[in-house]
């Protein structure tokens, strides 16, 4: 079959540590020149798509609005497609403009959507999650990550919320962002193709290379960013392919036709 949308992830992929990675810019040209769809993903849920893509400027990697792939992406599409959907938003005020078309509406709340809240967290938020999800509101995360690594150290991230919020309701939230097989899925349809049709390629085998086994897509790995922590954790084996890093990639995709 031919794979016609290939799904590139950004941090440990494209660049690592603030620079890109050594002829990740001169990939993704011959990626383009061979015809093939690309998507860009990051699991970043605090963010707007043009604030993500501001960040992306220094590294000259040719990333146009359109082909970027964010649980915000995805929740976007996801509720577009719930008609009549009113969303109760514990997300960060950066985003709070992007899911305010979905707040308007009378009746109860048809869903409760977590992402990176730490700038408006507070028991009344929460609270008023629960209390929709305990009334028939679906529970959505952008992503379920348990922490995040900043320049001060490690903090708590949106997984620990949907926790908390899944702990006190008894359900189980749907996850938007990767290793979820629906982002996947969202972002394939974003271009037009079907999930096995995909080509994902990243550092990070718990959620890139999951999320691809999960689709039934082609899962390529990369030994850039993460992948040297999780080699050592043994848990590096279950990519398709595996490259020293992405400048390899479109070498091995002319090889497979
Ligand atoms: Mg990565």
């Amino acid at each position: 079959m031919r794979r016609q949308v290939v799904l590139l992830d950004l941090d440990g992929t494209l660049y690592a540590s603030g620079q890109a990675i050594p002829g990740a810019a001169e990939a993704i040209g011959s990626l383009r020149k061979a015809d093939l769809r690309l998507r860009f993903f990051t699991n970043t849920d605090s963010k707007t798509v043009d604030q993500v893509l501001a960040g992306l400027d220094s590294y000259r990697l040719g990333v146009a609005g359109e082909e970027l792939f964010t649980p915000v992406v995805a929740a976007t599409q996801y509720l577009a497609a719930s008609a009549g959907a009113k969303v109760l938003a514990l997300v960060s005020s950066a985003l709070s403009e992007t899911f305010e078309r979905f707040a308007a509406g009378d009746g109860a709340h048809t869903h409760v959507l977590v992402g990176d809240c730490r700038d408006r967290l507070d028991y009344r938020a929460l609270d008023a999650a629960f209390r929709a999800v305990r009334s028939g509101a679906e529970l959505l995360a952008m992503q379920r990550g348990r922490y995040f690594k900043a320049a001060d150290g490690d903090h708590l991230d949106t997984g620990a919320i949907v926790a908390a919020l899944e702990y006190a309701t008894g359900r189980t939230a749907r996850v938007l962002g990767k290793p979820s097989p629906d982002f996947l899925a969202l972002a394939a349809a974003s271009a037009g193709a079907a999930a096995d049709e995909v080509v994902v390629v990243g550092d990070d085998a718990t959620t890139d290379i999951a999320m691809a086994r999960a689709a039934g897509a082609l899962a390529i790995q990369v030994r850039t960013g993460k992948f040297s922590d999780q080699a050592g954790e043994g848990l590096t084996s279950h990519a398709d392919y595996v490259l020293d890093s992405v400048a390899d990639l479109p070498e091995l995709l002319s090889g497979l036709g």
